[in-house]
């Protein structure tokens, strides 16, 4: 059976002879601890009936409540939830913050549905999961599809399930409801982050670095803007509909303002609010990808650089925005290339490092302000990338394998100051 769960586990498996966990260990992580399904009525706004399915996944608690993203797709199933799950909880242990890891997902396209059918789904997803969720067992997310609007909703179904105002059992919040400042562009504000430490490492002047964003919704975007406004040329960017190119680069501001206001990507150039088209090539997500840059930033969905296309991406680095982007028999190619892949559970591990930063205020009632945001996340985001970038030079790995190493570390560490009592558990008494 092939699927992203057991890419997943392929990925584990590779990293193990370099890290410091017990085989048993490793094989608990192959399990997740809980997944629950369930169907989720939802009355139609013409006042017809439809029924979705429901998954949340708790992987692995050993470090603290599971924590994880909500996404509304047609093509989410159980197997997803559960390799997205696996990477949360590695992805925490990689930011060192005290969770596990968890996910959730919908099977439903949320673009044909009304704002009140939404809102309908959305609240009935907790009313089904109100018992599995919890600020002090697993904390949900926006994830692809989405947004803080959706999590209000959740947080406002749950608090009145509970009787009792819950801020702290959803992250991603909108400010108005116990959101945190600089959650909106974490994701790709840690990508950046990540970006910056390579350059220092690189020596890299700005201007003369080339780099295309695939996928222009919240992640990409803010990794867009944040590399234009220090000088990074983009020079492409793609949505599901298809993609544009330009040698000298855009202006970032002016294609999320144009893409934001009307849904469509489109080369513009506005001045003030003066916005006019400018010329652009038409070009698809695959040519995209193939682009001879120094910066490939995936920032859509998984599974798109996959064997089929490896040998055909040229750029030199690739910052996983995306969760899985790259699937594992991809990996291959890329590494014997040389190719440099900053790997997702580190690359787009802002969002959730801001989501915990959220839960820790809601649980003060103290707000922070956005510098303390940026600077908190900032610091993280740096030190860790140093440690998975030095551990990929002393194992002579590439930076995925030392990311999970240096995952597995952490939960090692923490299955074992859990002490005997879970080896006592098992034991036959022999
Ligand atoms: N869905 C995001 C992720 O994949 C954020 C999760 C969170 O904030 O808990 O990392």
């Amino acid at each position: 059976m092939s699927s992203v769960f057991v890419d997943a586990l392929n990925r584990l498996d590779a990293a193990f002879e370099h890290a410091q966990i017990e085989a048993e260990s490793l094989e608990r992580l192959k399990h997740p601890m809980a997944m629950m399904q369930v169907s989720i009525p939802v009355r139609r706004d013409d006042g017809s009936l439809s029924i979705f399915q429901g998954y949340r996944v708790h992987h692995d608690d050993t470090r603290g409540p599971t924590k994880g993203g909500i996404r509304f797709h047609p093509e989410v199933d159980m197997e997803e939830v559960k390799a997205l799950a696996l990477w949360m909880t590695l992805k925490c242990a990689v930011m060192n913050i005290p969770y596990g890891g968890a996910k959730g997902g919908v099977t439903v396209n949320p673009k044909e549905l009304s704002r009140l059918e939404l809102e309908r789904l959305s609240r009935g997803f907790v009313e089904q999961m109100a018992d599995f969720i919890g600020p002090d067992t697993d904390i949900p997310a926006p994830d692809v599809y989405t947004n803080a609007m959706i999590m209000g909703w959740m947080m406002d179904e749950y608090s009145k399930i509970k009787r009792k105002h819950s801020p702290d059992v959803i992250t991603g919040k909108p400010i108005e409801l116990g959101g945190s400042l600089g959650r909106g562009d974490a994701t790709g504000r840690g990508a950046y982050y990540c970006i910056k430490q390579l350059e220092q490492k690189r020596g890299w002047d700005p201007k003369d670095i080339t780099v295309v964003v695939q996928g222009f919704g919240n992640g990409g975007q803010a990794a867009a803007r944040l590399l234009h406004a220090d000088g990074y040329r983009v020079v492409a960017v793609s949505d599901s509909q298809g993609g544009i190119y330009k040698d000298s680069g855009f202006d970032v501001p002016s294609l999320i303002q144009h893409k934001n206001d009307t849904r469509r990507l489109a080369a513009v150039y506005c001045e003030g609010s003066v916005c006019e088209m400018i010329e652009a090539e038409t070009i698809t997500n695959e040519q995209l990808l193939a682009l001879d840059v120094d910066i490939l930033v995936p920032s859509a969905l998984g599974g798109v650089i996959t064997a089929e296309n490896a040998d055909k991406i040229k750029a030199d680095v690739i910052v996983e925005v995306a969760n899985g982007p790259v699937t594992s028999d991809a990996d291959a190619t890329l590494n014997e290339r040389g190719a440099f892949i900053v790997p997702d559970i580190l690359a787009n591990a802002g969002g959730v490092t801001v989501s915990y930063f959220e839960w820790v205020q809601n649980r003060q009632g103290f707000y922070w302000e956005l510098e303390e945001i940026h600077r908190r996340l900032e610091r993280i985001m740096a030190t860790e990338f140093g440690h998975i970038y030095d551990l990929a030079q002393v194992c002579e790995v590439d930076m995925r394998t030392a990311a999970y190493a240096h995952a597995l570390n952490r939960i090692g560490g923490a299955i074992q100051a859990q002490g005997t009592q879970r080896f006592f558990a098992n034991h036959t008494g022999e």
